[in-house]
């Protein structure tokens, strides 16, 4: 442990993890980063500052964050929030963490729970979070958040870093090419919005591609689980084909063309139109239409 920095004295800040201490630590633990795992680890500090400045969290906020990895992020969110809850899927990683902590935060240390879980399976906490904040891992990044925003209705908002491709999409709007499930499911939730760029050189190993942050905002609303099933299921649908116009890509979800034509029609919306015309509000109300014949 000689070779890691720990808690500057001066200072209640821990010490941020860089370049040298990511690979010390990594090295002492014997941990080769793994392209399945998704382990790209932040060796910049400001990076996890910025992060941290654009999740907007207080005092009072509980955050959850999936995929701590060596700890990098989890170090800059301890003294701004009351709580960290940690999931990892790596065992060694998981176990690592608070010690770590213990190292160059001393004092935060009772403030993280680390739970060594596929945060996919995850569907209780030992606290309510507010927020989640996390450099995601590539694989998994649009499914986990989606899982989390259904099974933690306390979460308010969301700050996480994907690649910049999967950032694009997350936050795209009705028309354009990339506008699809993510787009549609994440803001039936909350209104989405991309908060950054990051490059691959903050990161070891570096990535071959860049990276963003997105930020959602959950919206005020008492969201109908029966509805959202539905929604989810004719959106997936929708972009299952999305070359095909809603009369034919719909059949799989809602029945016959000619069953889907008299629903769409009943709903308002054109069945000629293709999914990527049509906004969260026309999916809501073919879902709330499909809901009324079912
Ligand atoms: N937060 C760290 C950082 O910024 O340096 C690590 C981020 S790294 C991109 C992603 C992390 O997620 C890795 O530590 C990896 O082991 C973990 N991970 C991958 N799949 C996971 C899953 N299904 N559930 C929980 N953690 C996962």
């Amino acid at each position: 442990m000689s070779d890691l920095k720990s808690v500057s004295p001066e200072s209640s800040e821990p010490t941020l993890l860089g370049a040298t201490e990511i690979r010390a630590l990594a090295a002492r633990l014997n941990v080769s980063p793994t392209k399945k795992l998704g382990q790209n680890f932040v060796i910049d500090p400001n990076t996890v500052r910025r992060i941290v400045t654009q999740a907007r969290v207080g005092p009072n906020d509980v955050v959850v964050e999936i995929g701590p990895g060596l700890g990098s992020l989890t170090l800059a969110l301890l003294p701004k929030v009351a709580k960290v809850v940690a999931v990892e899927i790596d065992s060694v990683l998981a176990d690592a963490l608070p010690a770590t902590i213990a190292l160059h935060a001393p004092n935060l240390k009772e403030n993280l729970t680390v739970i060594n879980a596929d945060a996919m399976k995850i569907d209780s906490l030992p606290h309510n979070p507010t927020h989640l904040v996390a450099n995601l891992p590539y694989n998994v990044s649009v499914p986990v958040v989606l899982h989390f925003l259904e099974t933690f209705p306390s979460i308010r908002e969301i700050l996480v870093m994907v690649q910049s491709e999967v950032a694009d999409r997350m936050a795209a709007v009705p028309g354009s090419k990339i506008y699809g499930i993510p787009s549609v499911k994440l803001t039936w939730y909350g209104e989405v919005d991309k908060a950054g760029l990051v490059g691959r050189n903050v990161f070891w190993p570096a990535p071959n591609v860049d990276s963003g942050l997105v930020r959602l905002v959950r919206k005020d609303r008492n969201l109908d689980p029966e509805l959202r099933e539905t929604l989810f299921s004719v959106v997936d649908a929708a972009f299952g084909q999305r070359r095909k116009t809603l009369r034919t890509a719909l059949g799989s979800a809602l029945g016959s063309p000619q069953e889907v034509e008299v629903l769409l029609r009943s709903a308002g919306i054109d069945p000629g139109l293709r999914g990527e015309q049509l906004s969260l509000a026309d999916f809501v109300a073919i879902a709330l239409q499909a809901k009324k014949v079912t």
